[in-house]
């Protein structure tokens, strides 16, 4: 006679899916795990394994490589749409069309740093619950800059928060704080720039919420003054001077993140110089309508060649890797951020890919990348329990390769398909 349970197992069953014979790069900086086999049951990977087992579907996957989803812990959504940045273009459905493509490149999670207007609440909080598709949007909400000055209000940043006094500052971040930001985002360097008694009341006042306060920066001579005031995500590259030693020892004490955006200084001048990614359809299958004719034109090529700022940051891009290089031999924790979104030529989706090309090009291994865009920039997040990395009890969330990125990072671009909890569900931007 068979007994009550064993029927009940039975019918309960749910063979789930083996993708067999699969490379596997988990996003810990291991390296790859050779023709082994993803055992995925109810959209959480259950083993990965040489044994496979009985009953159930399975997908040969010979000659593919899989990695972790990325994602980008410093980019903007919204504000941009076509060749315009504005804030009339926040709307739902550009949000959304922007989460798509971020997802369909293998971003699946994003941190949006401070840009939002008012719908984007309520739009951050339907991704997390997971009731519209694409990337999981992550925010600052509404960020503190300065009065005329960053960020600036013509680009769009119309729902910004700017104090002018310290006790200005504490009330904002009180009014701000129940709508539980994923960090609080503060632009210091601005003309003029923030007070230093401003900045260390907002993140006084942060901390006392139990919020983390990213801080866009560029200067060291900043960086020091933020580190000192407690800032706990510093957002972009320190890249005016070079940093010694002892400074990044005293980040790394202090567990701060640091998310170089070297994408951010390359976008602002490599267009004039023919990259050889700009013809490639993985990069202008990102573009709206009217970037790839406005970023070609000789008029803007011609525009960007004369322009003293875009060329500097040439020297800041060199600059920005070798801290990158200093900061991550230190064991400070580096997390992928592009800042893509928050202007038309910092390409959402391409970003994420050609800044990890650029941190192997800083020194990093392409393994290291990955997991700087990966673990990393999902433990920044705070969202690595269940996410960032391939092992057994987190989510199938990854993306299918048809080249080995540990071999060469670009191979990150050769997607095969986008996999979210189990289920595959685009097949890459060139694709769809
Ligand atoms: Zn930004």
């Amino acid at each position: 006679m068979i007994n009550l349970s064993l029927i009940l197992t039975l019918l309960c069953y749910q063979p789930g899916i083996v993708l067999k014979n699969v490379s596997i790069i988990d996003g810990t900086g291991s390296p790859a795990r050779k023709n082994t086999n993803l055992i995925i049951r109810d959209g959480i990977i259950q083993n990965i394994s040489q044994s496979i087992p009985a009953g159930g579907a399975s997908i040969d996957m010979t000659g593919k490589f899989i990695m972790p989803l990325i994602s980008n812990v410093h980019g903007h959504l919204g504000n941009v749409k076509d060749t315009t940045m504005s804030a009339a273009n926040y709307t739902p459905a550009n949000v959304r069309h922007q989460l798509q493509r971020y997802l369909d490149y293998g971003v699946g999670a994003i941190l949006s740093m401070g840009t939002e207007q008012p719908v984007g609440v309520k739009i951050r909080d339907s991704s997390r619950a997971g009731l519209i598709p694409g990337a999981t949007m992550y925010s600052a909400i509404f960020g503190f800059g300065v009065k005329s000055s960053l960020p600036p209000e013509s680009m769009g940043f119309s729902h910004v928060y700017r104090p002018e006094t310290k006790e200005e500052a504490i009330k904002d971040v009180d009014e701000l704080a129940p709508l539980k930001p994923d960090a609080i985002k503060i632009w210091v360097d601005g003309n003029p720039a923030m007070k230093e008694e401003i900045y260390t009341a907002i993140i006084d006042e942060a901390h006392q919420h139990g919020i983390r306060v990213a801080s866009h920066l560029y200067r060291l001579s900043d960086a020091r003054k933020l580190v000192a005031a407690g800032v706990d995500i510093i957002a972009h590259s320190i890249r005016d001077e070079e940093i010694d030693e002892a400074f990044a020892a005293e980040i790394k004490k202090k567990n701060i993140i640091y998310i170089p955006t070297l994408t951010l200084d390359e976008f602002a001048f490599i267009y004039a110089e023919n990259p050889e990614w700009l013809n490639d359809p993985f990069f202008r299958e990102a573009l709206d309508p009217g970037v790839y004719e406005m970023i070609t034109s000789p008029a803007y090529k011609e525009k960007i060649k004369n322009n003293p700022a875009a060329q500097r940051e040439k020297e800041a891009l060199r600059i920005a890797m070798k801290n990158l290089l200093t900061l991550f031999r230190a064991g400070v924790t580096i997390a992928l951020g592009t800042d893509s979104g928050a202007m038309p030529i910092r390409v959402q989706g391409f970003a994420e890919h050609l800044e990890m090309e650029l941190m192997v090009q800083a020194g990093l291994s392409p393994l290291e990348a990955i997991r700087v865009a990966t673990l990393n920039a999902a433990a920044a997040l705070q969202a690595d329990k269940h996410t960032g990395s391939l092992e057994p009890g987190k989510a199938a969330s990854f993306i299918v390769l048809d080249k080995d990125p540990s071999v060469d990072i670009r191979n990150t671009r050769r997607i095969n398909g986008i996999w979210v909890k189990g289920r595959k569900i685009s097949s890459g931007p060139e694709k769809q």
